[in-house]
């Protein structure tokens, strides 16, 4: 008797097609891990299935005890370290010197400048040489990533940009980590959809948006971090 259509599996199956699609094109693949609740289900689909895609994830040095747990878990689960990337030492001095240990609060630029030093430099240095990045980005985060492509170019970090996970709802995902038992941060219990830096990241109030918590003192428009930019840099290409 033919199994039951499960629209989940039918998706997660659909994830995997992209992914072997983008790696027959671009043998290069490099899974930029956010660690967030997609995250979990990417690791979970490259990590069984298509292992010939590199992974890592950005140790910015201001995470929550809780994600650095669930980097130990996800390790434990998979029986493979998962790489974590990390600002360059020299450069992460001259920022602390030159704005406090905490002077992201203190401005836009000054908020702009740490992430570029803890996230957007080790990210550059992390997918320099690769073809194409993958990355857990669905519609429905943001106007921004609503207008993304499963496959295009990415024209400021020069390489394809790989977003399987496109039409997913967050719905959806929780769907997919709970039917596994996926690991994931548990800070998702406690009201933090999004996930980024301890220090700029909050708990939501019932009605915020999912990325009301992050960066939550600045103007709604401000609030990414760079490596996903408002404007895309370059048109879709397949
Ligand atoms: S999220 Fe906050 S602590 Fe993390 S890199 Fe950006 S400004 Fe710095």
């Amino acid at each position: 008797m033919a199994e039951p259509f499960n629209p989940i599996e039918h998706k997660a199956h659909t994830v995997r097609e992209r992914l072997a699609a983008a790696l027959r094109a671009h043998p290069r693949l490099v899974y930029a891990n956010s660690l967030g609740a997609e995250a979990m289900v990417l690791t979970d689909i490259i990590w069984t299935h298509l292992p010939e895609i590199d992974m890592f994830s950005i140790d910015t040095g201001r995470l929550h005890q809780e994600t650095y747990d669930l980097v130990e878990k996800l390790q434990w689960r998979y029986r493979r370290p998962l790489r974590m990337v990390y600002p360059d030492a020299a450069a992460l001095e001259r920022l602390t010197a030159a704005q406090g240990v905490n002077g992201f609060y203190h401005s836009l630029q000054a908020r702009l400048e740490c992430c570029r030093v803890r996230k957007l430099e080790p990210f550059g240095r992390a997918i320099a040489g690769y073809d194409g990045w993958v990355t857990g980005v669905r519609h429905e985060q943001s106007t921004t990533r609503g207008r993304a492509q499963p496959l295009e170019w990415d024209g400021e970090h020069g390489l394809y940009k790989v977003s399987p996970l496109l039409e997913w709802t967050e719905a959806e995902v929780w769907q997919y980590i709970r039917a596994r038992k996926l690991p994931y941060n548990v800070l998702h219990d406690r009201q933090f959809p999004s996930i980024g830096c301890s220090p700029c990241t909050r708990a939501i109030q019932p009605g915020e948006s999912r990325r009301a918590g992050r960066w939550w003192w600045e103007h709604p428009e401000s609030r990414e971090c760079g490596l996903h930019p408002r404007v895309r840099p370059a048109t879709a290409q397949a």
